[in-house]
């Protein structure tokens, strides 16, 4: 068989633990025997990390804005255990974190349905992607406690000194609790552009939720920005695609959202997002079967998987175990980057490589072979066999072959 060919590479990050070991059983099954596969590899793997002091994961990111595609396997974020465990010289930033702030960008985290995994809501049949802000707010608040009895006032002092502002917050008659959050227009900008973006390429609708009612500066000024830019940049496209921007209350948006029927993009601020995509994925199933993908407001993207390195099923598989680890979201990072690539560079066989792998993947489940994360979510009744990593993809490589020949 002819191998697919690419044109421009896309940038591999390799990474830890589980995950790094199906990143390469993913390659050798499913991806080399079938695509002449043209990457920039760099490994974000933490000993590599430590010894390019984590300037391989700033490059990997430069080289995401050159490209446009990245796709990534899942990274330890170093925490004081595994300084210990890897002999850190430091504890290195979440690298995630680190090529977000480069690509100045949003996460969206998507789930795959399975007809045989129904969803704790059951009128969603189609799935709900949710846009997390990830700056600002309580997440780089300011905050203490009040110990006794005083005056709070929110103060802003501008650039040459001079005060512009001073409000009370609170007169304290007791202790009590003070915090102080911020937000930039920059950001919001980035994170709306990336929204609208990303609706118009897989044509969903876009829903924004805040609480303006409440909140008449802060979450009015999110409010606003959503709506200056769609209507200046983006309405025109957007109706054209035949897909609409909807603005209401997080309340409201909570209640429309538990009785719709999916299929469309929930953009949520920082907080909203942070607790709403737990939700949202606990109640479609797995986070295994979670993916993930950085867009930013430029329109690059980064593929990826949304749990981590799978570390428990790595100490066993040191010991030589086989484990039934589910590779579904590491395979779609995959498919999703080579589709994306392929529409970039205008190879429609690649994208339509990328289909098949999907399908096959989704076939393979359908007919009951999955592992075992799965075994326990599937309706009762549903016939299945438990397999292993490695078998599981060598089932999705069957069916893939049937499929391309
Ligand atoms: P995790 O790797 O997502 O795993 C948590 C648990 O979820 C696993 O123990 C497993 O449960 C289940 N699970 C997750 N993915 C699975 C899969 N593909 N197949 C089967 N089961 C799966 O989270 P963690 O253990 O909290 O974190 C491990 C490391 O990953 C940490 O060092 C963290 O820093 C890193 N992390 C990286 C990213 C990223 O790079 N995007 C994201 C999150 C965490 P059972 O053990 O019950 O089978
Ligand atoms: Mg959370």
């Amino acid at each position: 068989m002819k191998k697919i060919a690419m044109k421009t590479p896309l940038v591999e990050m390799d990474g830890d633990e589980m995950t790094r070991i199906l990143w390469k059983m993913i390659k050798d099954e499913l991806l080399l025997p079938f695509v002449d596969l043209k990457t920039e590899y760099y490994d974000l793997g933490l000993p590599e990390r430590e010894r390019t002091r984590d300037k391989v994961t700033v490059e990997s990111a430069e080289a995401t804005k050159k490209y446009g595609v990245a796709v990534k396997c899942a990274t330890i974020t170093p925490n004081r255990q595994r300084v210990e465990e890897y002999h850190l010289s430091e504890m290195w930033k979440s690298p995630n974190g680190t090529i977000r702030a480069i690509l100045d960008g949003t996460v969206f985290r998507a789930p795959i349905l399975l007809d045989a995994v129904r969803p704790a809501v059951r009128n969603w049949k189609k799935p709900i992607t949710i846009a997390r802000h990830a700056y600002g707010d309580i997440y780089k608040a300011t905050e203490y406690r009040v110990p006794c009895p005083g005056k709070a006032e929110l103060v802003f002092t501008d650039e040459n000194g001079a005060e512009t502002f001073r409000q009370t917050v609170y007169d304290f008659e007791c202790p009590g609790v003070l915090q102080g959050s911020f937000n930039k227009d920059s950001s919001i900008r980035s994170f709306a552009h990336s929204c609208f973006r990303y609706a118009l390429q897989t044509k969903q609708d876009l829903w924004f939720s805040s609480k303006d009612t409440i909140s008449k500066q802060y979450d009015q000024t999110f409010k606003l920005i959503f709506q200056e830019i769609y209507d200046n940049d983006y309405r025109e496209a957007f109706e054209k695609a035949g897909i609409t921007y909807f603005y209401t209350l997080i309340d409201d948006a909570v209640a429309r959202v538990i009785r719709s029927e999916g299929g469309f993009i929930w953009a949520c601020k920082n907080y909203d997002g942070d607790v709403m995509s737990d939700m949202v994925s606990t109640a479609f199933g797995s986070l295994a079967m979670m993916t993930s993908v950085l867009v930013s407001p430029d329109g690059k993207f980064e593929y990826e998987a949304a749990h981590g390195t799978v570390t428990k099923h790595y100490y066993r598989y040191l010991k030589g175990e086989q484990t039934s680890t589910n590779p579904m979201a590491t395979i779609y990072a995959w498919s999703g980057a080579l589709r994306k690539r392929g529409e970039l560079d205008g190879l429609s066989d690649l994208m339509a490589f990328a289909d098949k792998l999907e399908e096959a993947c989704i076939d393979t489940l359908q007919a009951g072979t999955m592992t075992k994360d799965l075994v326990s979510l599937v309706t009762p009744g549903t016939q299945v066999r438990e397999v292993n990593s490695l078998d599981f993809i060598r089932a999705i490589r069957k069916n893939l072959e049937s499929k391309l020949a």
